[in-house]
């Protein structure tokens, strides 16, 4: 079986060929009038720019590479679903999806229950999509305008030290020790934090045990900027006081509780900056970005699961995959989970083309079930309960020492039982419905 490994990891190769290297995109117009190419760069900022014309036009150049080369795509997509299944069934898994959650030891009715409760608690964001139609003013949706902020004009200079000031007051509910570390971090100087010629983007942590960790950052001096800050410093302190309390072997924690520990405190900044903003403008704009942050986090992963299951599903039971079935069932579920509101551009049921986590099977789930549990920890710690705070900073300690899901017991949070889900599904509903009222 080894020695098939190479062979079988060829369609997630060949992919991550065609969507890193060989892709071309098409083309927009640039400031001065000039047509360009599209970079990943350019579209994550014009997708969201107040012009809808320019949204429009680099939907449509991002899009054109994935249309044009669907064929070989879906054949990719449809050998790394079929590698997976026969590969699962010569090593006497039940299913593909059992497979891919043993390494955790996550019991299947962790992932069919979020995908349950998710369907079933559907309706608000159902809502969100009629609430940007009815706030762009627009006479029909479509999936261009799912990016574009909806409160304009709001802008916040927040340099860098301040940035941090703000972190150390938001973080505050996590008690003195943990303020300290993220004191020593900044005195010590483990971020890089200004973007530089030839630097990786986005950012980053990395662990190093037995030394310190070390952050990357590109920051902008924004909100965004601040939101990230407050986020890699979650891995951070996670990473450090797993380096202390954890032998080596035991130290690095898993991607299903990584996570965590960063939402956990972009949660605690939101409702920090929501408390003490006195300006509704600006309010609003809090608001959105976080329900954005819920929809990409918890929503659209969701998503992405189903559809990873339905596919498994249909190679199991001997069906074809082809586009037009990827289509279908992409479609479908874009309809299930954002309603029937967006206007479909011949586009949008291609979305399984651009997406290389599906070459990671059952992996996504993850980003949801971190979301939800870090949204229920962050709720307990707000309302002050010290054994919460305690169990909390234990889980921090505990690298991976458990199983991931008995890691979390620990603080409170039982992914067997739908409560966890059901509950960030009900905080989603009365920030929507906050949202609107404002
Ligand atoms: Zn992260």
């Amino acid at each position: 079986m080894s020695q098939f490994g190479e062979a079988l990891s060829a369609p997630a190769n060949t992919y991550g060929m065609i969507n890193n290297a060989d892709i071309k995109f098409g083309e927009v117009t640039n400031e001065r009038g000039e047509k360009v190419e599209l970079t990943r760069g350019m579209y994550s900022k014009l997708i969201e720019d107040e012009d809808r014309e320019k949204r429009k036009e680099a939907y449509k150049a991002y899009y054109q590479p994935y249309l044009q080369m669907k064929n070989s795509i879906a054949s990719t997509l449809a050998a790394a679903i079929k590698n997976n299944v026969t590969t699962s069934k010569i090593r006497n898994y039940p299913s593909a999806l059992e497979k891919g959650l043993f390494a955790d030891n996550v019991p299947k009715e962790v992932y069919e229950n979020l995908i349950k409760a998710t369907k079933e608690h559907i309706a608000p964001l159902h809502q969100y999509s009629e609430l940007r139609k009815e706030k762009l003013r627009l006479d029909e949706l479509r999936q261009y305008d799912m990016n574009v902020p909806l409160v304009s004009g709001v802008k916040q200079d927040i340099p860098y030290d301040e940035a941090y000031e703000i972190m150390i007051k938001a973080l505050a509910p996590l008690g003195e020790d943990y303020i300290n570390t993220l004191k020593h971090f900044k005195k010590s100087r483990y971020f890089d934090v200004r973007e530089t010629p030839g630097k990786r983007s986005g950012a980053y942590n990395l662990g190093v045990y037995g030394v310190h960790p070390f952050i990357l950052l590109n920051h902008q001096d924004d909100l965004d900027s601040l939101f990230t800050l407050v986020h890699e410093c979650g891995h951070g302190v996670h990473s450090q006081l797993s380096s202390q309390y954890q032998p080596q072997i035991t130290a690095r924690y898993s991607i299903f509780v990584a996570e965590v520990a960063s939402t956990v405190n972009e949660v605690l900044l939101i409702n920090y900056l929501l408390d003490k903003e006195k300006d509704e403008k600006v309010k609003r704009h809090l608001l959105n970005h976080f329900i954005d942050k819920f929809r990409g986090t918890f929503f659209t992963q969701v998503m992405f699961a189903e559809f990873e299951k339905l596919t498994h599903e249909r190679a199991e039971q001997g069906e074809p995959l082809n586009v037009e079935v990827f289509n279908t069932i992409y479609e479908t579920l874009l309809r299930e989970y954002y309603g029937d509101t967006i206007v479909a551009d011949e586009e949008m049921k291609y979305g399984w083309a651009r997406i290389p986590h599906f070459y990671r099977p059952f992996y996504v789930y993850k980003y949801a079930t971190g979301f939800a549990s870090a949204i229920q920890i962050a709720t307990n710690l707000l309302k002050g309960n010290k054994e919460t705070l305690h169990a909390y900073l234990e889980f921090l300690k505990s690298g991976s020492s458990d199983y991931p899901l008995e890691l979390l017991k620990k603080t409170g949070v039982d992914l067997t039982s739908p409560a966890p889900i059901k509950n960030s599904l009900a905080k989603f509903k009365q920030l929507v419905e906050e949202f609107s009222s404002l």
